[in-house]
C-alpha cells in the first residue's frame, strides 16, 4: 500500500541524513496521502543504511498502524498532530539540527533579519511555549504537536513552515515530504545565518515589515511571481 509515498518517505529520511541534519538515528519524516488519510513515517531506530520502503511504517489519523512490521517513529503522534490540524501540509520533518535546536534550547525565536528569512517565514520562526509537568507525563509526543498548533494560531502554517519546540527542537514541514526537509534545511540555516548576525552585532533588527512583505508574498500567496508558470 502507498508504494510511491513510501518511497518519497524514505527518500526524505535519506535527504536529512546527506543534508547533515540528522546524526545516528535522531530525526524522522512522514509523509501523508490525504484521500485515504494514512501516514507513512520512518520506522525507529533502524540504520538509514538499511532502510528500505518496505520499513516505512503507515499509520492512520488515530496513530493506529495500519501496515509494517516495525514501530514507527516515537514522535508520529506529533506527526498526526500537525496533519489533522495543517489540510495543506503533505509532508514533516523533524531534526536536532545544531543550530536550530541551539535557538529551540534557548527559547528565543530566530527573528527575521534579512531577505533569505522573509522568502520562507512571514516574521519570525515561533519557539512553544513549554510543555507542563502534566503535558509531559501524559500524552508527550501528541502534546508536542498540541504546542506546535497552539503557537502558530491564526498564521498560514505554509507562511510559518517550522516552529522550534522549547527546550527541544524544529519539526518543519511543508506541501510534501521532500518540501519539509527543504524547510528543515533553510532553518537550519537561518538560525546560523541569525547566530551570526547577532554575533557580528548584538544589536541587529529585524528587516522592515515592506521589505519582509515584499519577499515573502514574491514566493507566497496569490501575487506570487517567483519561479515560472
Ligand atoms: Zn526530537
Amino acid at each position: 500500500m502507498l508504494e510511491a509515498l513510501r518511497a518519497e518517505v524514505l527518500e526524505a529520511n535519506l535527504e536529512l541524513v546527506r543534508c547533515g541534519l540528522v546524526i545516528y538515528t535522531f530525526g524522522n519524516a512522514s509523509g501523508i496521502d490525504r484521500a485515504s488519510g494514512m501516514v507513512v513515517i520512518k520506522p525507529s531506530g533502524v540504520p538509514y543504511d538499511k532502510m528500505t520502503p518496505e520499513h516505512m511504517v503507515v499509520a492512520d489519523l488515530d496513530c493506529r498502524i495500519v501496515e509494517g512490521k516495525l514501530r514507527p517513529s516515537t514522535d508520529l503522534d506529533t506527526h498526526v498532530a500537525l496533519y489533522k490540524a495543517f489540510p495543506g501540509i503533505g509532508g514533516v520533518a523533524h531534526t536536532h539540527s545544531r543550530h536550530a535546536t541551539a535557538w529551540a534550547q534557548a527559547r528565543r525565536e530566530i527573528p527575521c533579519f534579512g531577505t533569505t528569512h522573509a522568502d520562507y517565514f512571514h516574521g519570525s520562526v515561533p519557539v512553544t511555549e513549554p510543555l507542563t509537568p502534566a503535558e509531559i507525563d501524559g500524552g508527550y509526543e501528541a502534546n508536542t504537536g498540541v504546542a506546535i498548533v497552539r503557537r502558530l494560531e491564526g498564521c498560514d502554517p505554509l507562511g510559518c513552515p517550522a516552529v522550534l519546540v522549547a527546550g527541544h527542537a524544529p519539526f518543519c514541514w511543508g506541501k510534501s515530504p521532500a518540501d519539509a526537509v527543504h524547510s528543515a534545511v533553510i532553518v537550519e540555516e537561518l538560525a546560523a545565518m541569525a547566530w551570526q548576525t547577532l554575533t557580528i552585532n548584538p544589536e541587529a533588527q529585524p528587516i522592515s515589515q515592506a521589505l519582509r512583505d515584499k519577499h515573502h508574498f514574491r514566493k507566497h500567496g496569490p501575487s506570487a511571481t517567483y519561479g515560472q508558470k
